[in-house]
């Protein structure tokens, strides 16, 4: 079963076409990478599957119900964390999570919380507001936030660029090991060497077109290539340049 599907959609800022008929899928219990330059369509393609936009046309699946149809179930399902978290500056590390478990009505959320903590190295600014975190810090206490409620799908948008090397290998495995658990994740990056190892699936997109979704293997299969992922890239966007 997939857990994301889109089917021909299209996104319209004005005169601007961020999306323009995409269509691709994502197995359940799977870590795929949405790959593409700037301006290619991969934060408004993440952006409409979590339900913070609505498509100009086309249709969204999240889990398994339809994005504009039934948000709140989407909603309830998935988690998102946006490049530069937005965090509440008034609330402490620890009231976030307190938050995040009353919204979501996580019960006994106590022992995961405080486990999210010191897996992420956050012990230590457990009562520290949020106004006085580093940039990584914010990106940690969304990260601890998205894993609180176990969502079924989460949604990364570059999340690995404020983080240093011991957070992004930390975050690669939690990925990985959420997805051996079911869940389903889905991480836009620019950054193609560092999402190599996790991603089982590709999605690439370039000036808000979908040139390719499937498997690594069968992207190699299709492009006869051995190399890395980021030499496909460039053969699959061979011609594509960024927008910026
Ligand atoms: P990516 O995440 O791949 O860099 P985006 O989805 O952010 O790409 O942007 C795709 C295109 O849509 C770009 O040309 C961008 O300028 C445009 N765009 C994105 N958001 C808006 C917005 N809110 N208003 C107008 N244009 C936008």
């Amino acid at each position: 079963m997939n857990a994301i599907e889109v089917t021909d959609f299209r996104k319209e800022y004005g005169s601007t076409v961020a999306a323009n008929g995409l269509s691709f899928s994502l197995p359940r219990g799977t870590v795929g990478a949405l790959i593409g330059p700037n301006g290619a369509g991969k934060t408004t393609t993440i952006r409409a599957l979590c339900g913070i936009i609505r498509p100009t046309s086309g249709a969204l699946q999240v889990a398994g119900f339809d994005v504009d149809q039934e948000p709140l179930q989407v909603k309830q399902r998935v988690a998102y964390v946006p490049d530069d978290p937005p965090l509440f500056e008034t609330l402490t590390v620890w009231e976030h999570m307190q938050f995040i478990a009353s919204a979501y009505q996580v019960r006994d959320f106590v022992p995961q919380a405080e486990e999210l903590l010191a897996q992420l190295h956050l012990e230590g600014k457990r009562d520290a507001l949020a106004s006085e975190l580093s940039r990584g810090m914010r990106q940690k206490v969304a990260i601890a936030c998205a894993y609180l409620h176990n969502p079924e799908v989460l949604f990364f948008d570059e999340p690995l660029t404020g983080l240093d090397p011991a957070a992004i290998r930390l975050l690669k495995q939690t990925m990985s090991h959420r997805a051996s658990q079911g869940a389903t994740v889905l991480v836009s990056s620019h950054l193609l060497a560092l999402v190599e190892d996790i991603c089982k699936h590709l999605i690439i997109l370039s000036r808000g077109q979908c040139l390719f979704s499937g498997s690594i293997e069968q992207a190699r299969e299709q492009y006869a290539t051995t190399g890395s992922l980021e030499e496909m890239f460039f053969q699959i966007t061979e011609g594509a340049t960024s927008d910026e």
